[in-house]
């Protein structure tokens, strides 16, 4: 394949097709293939499902592949298997026990290498240490770990042994893991001393404790040492991770679970509202992360896969523990900040690994632009093949920046749309064949049956906005929200009859391309016209001056809603008057004159974010609408913004 970097002119109109290079190799090669597989998944599920699941593992075959009785699937009923053992030992056996499974590297620069074998035998080590404390099947371990591969090693060994993960991203505050801890009851906690950020260590262990004041449910807490920083240990309740598994043997057998066996609980984002307890089961989840690594990373096995995601949050699950191990995928992981010590770190890691397939998410390529490209240039990337982008709607801005000046005009960038509760890509471009284009995640993936409906249940036409909803199960959905029933239907079962709604207003172009144009609770409504805030907040991104946007609407006794924007500039631009008016003309010039904001904010301290980088909309709303916020910002990234612009706004 050619590595020699090109650069190609992009607006929204460009499309892309993938090169025959690309497409001679790939798992999907042309989309008379697409369309084919597509059709079948959707007309005979259990065929194609079964074909899918079959190379895989299973201790027991499954009776039936899907059992449907809205809202609630069974996937692969009567099957029986061990996630963890599709994972690690299955790779052992078939012969690549010397296989890099993981590449680590800390922030400090300390480096390690897990191969499939050493990996097998540090999970057994856990599962052994977990069952001595007397963990369960079904028991709830909560899990509170730096990016280091044993919180991977944590998560498998829960798997291993048939108890239920959760995971708490190691940058939420004891009062977020206190929540949690109280909604899943969880029996036991996997931490560390602290974790490196930019430098210094968080306080993970102390964060612990003070989550774990007056909590009768846990039993034990297990404390990788990782920054030596001080920390206390009380007896009988924390035991040293290193310790406990120099005790116990490093092997394990792995027991065969049933397919709808519980394999973890995760809070979502948070974007919208408080958090919801996803539950995920075995075999489904399984497939699913399986099959979508496959086809839409088209994993093969000399590839260097990086996804930069947290296991903290859904991406880290499916597209770092669970489906990169078990495609027997060597990956790398990072434990740190993008921008420690420089915004160079990222490029180096792939230079010095030759990654070969990266995955990132929109807020991040945002911050590179914004950072300078001198960071990238002293870098060779040559070793990359394919790209991927997950979060938020990538504006087309920054989709031509990382497609030129990261995939060096060569690589293909599936643009994948998901959430926590769908637990496995939904709607992706497959990089050998399908033709790709700024902004839109394209078309759905396997088994996907995906519509955008309106407010009658009627289908939109082409580039009429609506909603995104699914038709039909697919294996990897969410089974409940975790405890609360009810909530689980009315959240996502109830707008339209049997068909899951994502709570994401989409359109789809003439050849069926989905656009995502944003939340609904976010889609804009001005005199009558729906405008998602994905648009407007691109036209702003495209301007020269701007790094980062964010759209909101306030009501107005005229129109329904007025628009107000945030914008964050690039480094050298000055905050002006004529700067705002810049603005507005620009954005009348690329939407039309609808779209032209009432208000556009300087917001030089940033945007409100989530921990995991998405635009919190819904605390700028109501900053504006009342002057502060007081809704549940418990996931906020920085509550320093939120000051800042509550200041600016009044001044
Ligand atoms: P909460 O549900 O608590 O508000 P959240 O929706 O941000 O939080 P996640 O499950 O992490 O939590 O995120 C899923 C959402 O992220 C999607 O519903 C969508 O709005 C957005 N998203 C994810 N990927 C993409 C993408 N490729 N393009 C556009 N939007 C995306
Ligand atoms: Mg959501």
């Amino acid at each position: 394949m050619s590595k020699k970097a090109s650069f190609v002119e992009i607006d929204e109109n460009t499309e892309i097709k993938p090169s025959k290079a690309f497409s001679k190799y790939a798992r999907v090669s042309s989309m008379a293939q697409y369309k084919r597989m597509h059709a079948e998944s959707i007309e005979k599920p259990h065929l194609f499902w079964a074909r899918e699941a079959k190379e895989l593992k299973w201790q027991k075959k499954w009776d039936k592949v899907l059992n449907w009785e809205a809202p609630y699937a069974e996937w692969f009923k009567g099957g029986k298997l061990n996630v963890c053992e599709n994972a690690v030992d299955r790779h052992v056996e078939e012969g690549r026990g010397n296989k890099a499974a993981i590449i680590w590297e800390g922030e400090p620069g300390d480096k390690r290498i897990l191969t499939y074998q050493q990996l097998q035998r540090e999970v057994c080590r856990m599962a052994n240490v977990l069952t001595n404390q007397g963990v369960k099947p079904k028991d709830c371990v909560l899990i509170y770990m730096p990016m280091v591969p044993e919180a991977t090693i944590a998560m498998l060994a829960c798997a291993r042994i048939g108890a239920v993960h959760s995971i708490v991203f190691g940058g939420f505050s004891s009062e977020s893991i206190k929540d949690r801890l109280e909604d899943s009851k969880a029996v036991a906690v996997i931490t560390a001393d602290g974790s490196w950020r930019r430098g210094s260590v968080v306080p993970l262990k102390d964060n612990m404790d003070e989550a774990l004041k007056g909590n009768k449910d846990v039993k034990s807490v297990i404390v990788l040492k990782r920054c030596e920083n001080d920390v206390k240990m009380k007896k009988g309740r924390d035991f040293w991770w290193h310790k406990q598994t120099a005790k116990v043997p490093a092997k394990h057998t792995p027991k065969g679970f049933s397919a709808e066996h519980p394999l973890f609980i995760l809070y979502t984002s948070g974007s919208t509202g408080k958090p919801k307890g996803i539950l995920h089961t075995s075999g489904g989840y399984m497939v699913g992360t399986y099959t979508t690594c496959k086809y839409i990373f088209d994993m093969q096995e000399d590839d260097v896969y990086w996804c930069t995601a947290d296991v903290g949050w859904i991406t880290g699950h499916s597209y770092i523990t669970y489906g990169p191990l078990l495609n027997g995928v060597t990956q790398i992981m990072y434990e740190g900040g993008p921008n420690y010590p420089d915004w160079g770190r990222f490029w180096s890691i792939i230079e010095e690994y030759g990654v070969t397939i990266f995955y990132t998410a929109p807020t991040a390529i945002r911050a590179f632009i914004k950072a300078g490209d001198e960071f990238v240039d002293k870098y060779d990337l040559s070793s990359l093949r394919l790209l991927g982008t997950v979060g938020e709607p990538i504006n087309p801005a920054a989709w031509a920046w990382y497609y030129n000046k990261i995939g060096g005009g060569r690589c293909p960038i599936v643009d994948t749309w998901w959430q926590t509760e769908t637990g496995a890509i939904m709607i992706s471009p497959l990089p050998g064949c399908t033709p790709i284009k700024p902004g839109t995640a394209t078309l759905p993936f396997f088994g996907v049956d995906a519509a955008i409906l309106d407010e009658e249940g009627n289908e939109c036409k082409p580039d009429q906005p609506g909603r995104l909803v699914i038709r039909k199960p697919w294996p990897s959905m969410l089974r409940t929200i975790y405890g609360d029933k009810k909530r689980y239907k009315d959240t996502y079962w109830s707008d339209y009859d049997g068909m899951y709604t994502a709570g994401d207003g989409a359109k789809k172009d003439k050849k069926g391309n989905v656009y995502i144009i944003g939340r609904l609770d976010d889609v804009l409504n001005v005199s009558g016209h729906r405008l998602g805030t994905a648009e407007i907040e691109s036209a702003l991104v495209a301007h020269p001056a701007v790094a980062e946007a964010a759209v909101i609407g306030k009501p107005h006794e005229i129109k329904g809603e007025s628009i107000v924007c945030f914008v964050t500039l690039k480094g050298d631009y000055k905050e002006t008057d004529e700067l705002k008016t810049e603005l507005r003309n620009h954005i009348g010039k690329v939407i039309g004159a609808i779209a032209k904001p009432d208000a556009i904010h300087f917001a030089p301290a940033g945007l409100p974010k989530t921990r995991s980088g998405k635009i919190m909309r819904r605390l700028l709303k109501e900053l504006v609408n009342t002057g502060k916020v007081t809704g549940n910002v418990t996931t906020l990234e920085d509550s320093k913004v939120i000051d800042a612009l509550e200041k600016s706004l009044k001044g």
